[in-house]
């Protein structure tokens, strides 16, 4: 028997809609077509997209996004707990779908964002916080990836200040 196809209008969203819609509602967050869009992007391309990345993949497959929306939506995904939120690069903040603890790893040279696998991301216990209530930590490394610690061990970019040894 002939199986009539959905007409799929969100075609941009390779993770099954399924899924995305199971996170936003997982994180208390009504879906609309286009926070679904972004949700989906972000658990698609878990290179840790900024608010411009997230933009520009979507918006040729729906004009009529904004990228105040985009950060909008971010944020709200990012309050909720539906995405981390990272601050690992001072100039743009990225979103990460992966929510299970992990650390993260900045290329110096190229920008890039690695996962970094840890046995534990907290170290501080709640007991040992005392007074201090922790409601996030992240734990950030920096340093060259594969791609560029050959480039940069052959061609130094900038003359770095020689640290005084202790
Ligand atoms: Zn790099
Ligand atoms: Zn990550």
């Amino acid at each position: 028997m002939y199986r009539n196809q959905n007409c799929n209008h969100y075609k941009f969203v390779m993770k099954s809609q399924v899924e995305v819609v199971k996170r936003l509602a997982q994180f208390g967050v009504k879906p609309s077509l286009q926070r679904i869009a972004i949700m989906g992007y972000v658990m698609d391309n878990l290179v840790h997209p900024t608010v411009d990345t997230v933009f520009n993949g979507l918006s040729p497959a729906i004009p009529t996004l904004s990228k105040t929306t985009v950060y909008n939506t971010l944020k709200l995904l990012a309050r909720q707990g539906a995405v981390l939120e990272l601050n690992i690069d001072e100039k743009n903040v990225r979103y990460d779908a992966n929510i299970f603890r992990h650390a993260h790893f900045r290329c110096k040279q190229c920008g890039s964002v690695h996962d970094v696998p840890v046995e534990s991301v907290e170290v501080l216990t709640k007991k040992s916080a005392g007074d201090l209530q922790i409601t996030e930590s992240q734990l950030y490394y920096k340093g060259y990836c594969g791609k560029c610690k050959a480039a940069v061990a052959a061609e130094p970019s900038e003359p770095q200040a020689a640290k005084a040894g202790a």
